[in-house]
């Protein structure tokens, strides 16, 4: 039994199975140079891809990462590329009017697209694949809504989908588990650690210096610029891109008090009877629930013999362990036929939630931040990088229906220690 449990096999590891073939760079000392035209704090999508744009922009980038490249959430996700919000479109109508609510969802469509340009454009051999999602039902009203909301979507949108019923769904999902979804066809899956290294060597080969292993501990404005503390010195810049995310900590203070991080758990599974995965999930779609807490599964892109399982979002129980068992749970009672599998990775990584749950993108004190992606940062890091890089070049292109007020409580100081307790009562709320 490895590990002392009975769900992980012999081999199981704790890193991200992505990093098997796009492994982390060894610890390194590089130079840090005393100024920078752009500093970029954080190396993962949204930094990267800021940085590859001021650089191929003419400006001089330095990226400041406090441990390896890609060390954050940017090569510990799912890959599952979509146009994802936690608001809905028609609540959005409701609430704020349809002109909103189009803006809005006009910017997911624009992030959606800007990996698909960026894969592309960069050439990057990531496994990217519009495969179509498949949205599960876990009651039926959950589907009558789907289907209204979606309706919606394609009415405002031309955003075509299908509802498919429970009676019908055995053509996309060998579980009884749910009651019918919704295919929406040109959805997107990725493979995050070859996105991850692809945006690293185009943001390098543009001229981007990468300094790993070097946090930024403060920051200060002196009228013409901006002073940057790290452990190698003080260096000093022109323009500040902060993409920290779910690892933002006290180097931005003011961010901190307006995100709250939260870990998301994922597994691996060992290699599978082929014949079995093409029974459970015979349209090799990506798969994710409709629950404010979700669950989500698809096949592993570069090896279709495995399946990547996750949720448990935001639950306080961080052993490795204990989690995996958990998960183990939630996939085998999605998929009895699964009691047998065992886990070669088990992996967590921090995501951002926002007290308005949007993601957020805009300028405080000089200082440019994109954050807060509530789950969607591969298409909305991608966007908010470019979107940055944009603003900070003076092109047009810049201006986004994120860019409001991002908000925060006059009580939380970045302890974000009552996220479980909400996720829970949001998980109640699902049941
Ligand atoms: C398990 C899991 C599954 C997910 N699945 C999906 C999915 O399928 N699709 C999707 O769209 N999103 C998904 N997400 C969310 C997505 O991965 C993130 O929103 C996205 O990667 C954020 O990218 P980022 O570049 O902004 O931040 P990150 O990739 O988190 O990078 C932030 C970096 O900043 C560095 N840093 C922090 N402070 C400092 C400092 N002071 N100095 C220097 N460096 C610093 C950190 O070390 C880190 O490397 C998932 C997240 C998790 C955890």
């Amino acid at each position: 039994m490895a590990f002392g449990s009975p769900v992980l096999s012999a081999e199981c590891s704790f890193d991200p199975y992505w990093w098997r073939a796009a492994p982390h760079e060894e610890k390194s000392a590089p130079a840090v140079p005393r100024a920078t035209d752009v500093a970029v704090i954080g190396s993962g999508i949204t930094g990267l891809v800021a940085a590859l744009h001021l650089a191929r922009g003419g400006r001089q980038v330095t990226v400041f990462e406090a441990r390896e490249p890609g060390h954050g959430a940017s090569t510990r996700n799912a890959g599952y590329v979509g146009r994802s919000l936690k608001h809905g479109f028609g609540e959005l109508i409701e609430s704020h009017g349809v002109d909103f609510a189009l803006a809005i969802y006009r910017e997911l469509m624009e992030a959606f697209l800007a990996v698909k340009e960026t894969v592309a454009e960069e050439g990057i051999d990531c496994h990217y694949r519009q495969q179509g999602r498949f949205l599960l039902a876990t009651s039926p009203a959950m589907y009558e809504a789907m289907a209204r909301e979606f309706a919606l979507r394609e009415k405002h949108l031309g955003e075509p989908f299908a509802a498919v019923s429970r009676a019908e769904q055995r053509q996309e999902i060998g579980s009884g588990h749910y009651f019918g979804g919704v295919r929406i066809a040109d959805h997107a899956g990725l493979h995050p650690g070859l996105y991850h290294q692809g945006l690293l060597d185009a943001a390098r080969t543009a001229g981007a210096t990468i300094a790993a292993w070097t946090p930024v501990t403060r920051m200060a404005c002196d009228g013409q610029g901006f002073k940057l503390a790290t452990p190698r010195g003080v260096v000093e810049t022109r323009d500040v891109v902060v993409a920290t995310n779910g690892y933002s900590g006290d180097a931005f203070p003011w961010l901190k008090r307006r995100i709250m991080p939260f870990e998301a758990y994922q597994t691996v599974s060992a290699p599978l009877d082929p014949a079995v995965v093409e029974q459970l999930l015979p349209t090799d779609r990506t798969y994710i629930d409709w629950n404010f807490n979700v669950d989500w599964f698809r096949r592993v892109p570069d090896d279709p013999t495995r399946i990547v399982f996750g949720g448990l979002t935001g639950a306080r129980n961080q052993d490795l362990r204990i989690m995996a068992e958990r998960l183990h749970l939630r996939l085998t009672r999605i998929f009895p036929q699964l009691a047998d599998v065992r886990f070669d990775h088990v992996w967590t990584g921090k995501c951002a939630g926002t007290f308005d749950i949007y993601p957020h993108l805009g300028q405080h004190e000089g200082i440019h931040f994109g954050a807060g992606y509530c789950f969607a940062g591969v298409p909305m890091g991608t966007l908010f990088g470019r979107k940055m890089a944009r603003r900070i070049l003076g092109r047009k292109g810049g201006d986004s229906a994120f860019d409001r007020l991002l908000p925060t409580n006059p009580l939380y100081w970045g302890n974000p220690w009552f996220v479980p307790y909400a996720i829970s009562w949001m998980s109640r709320k699902d049941r």
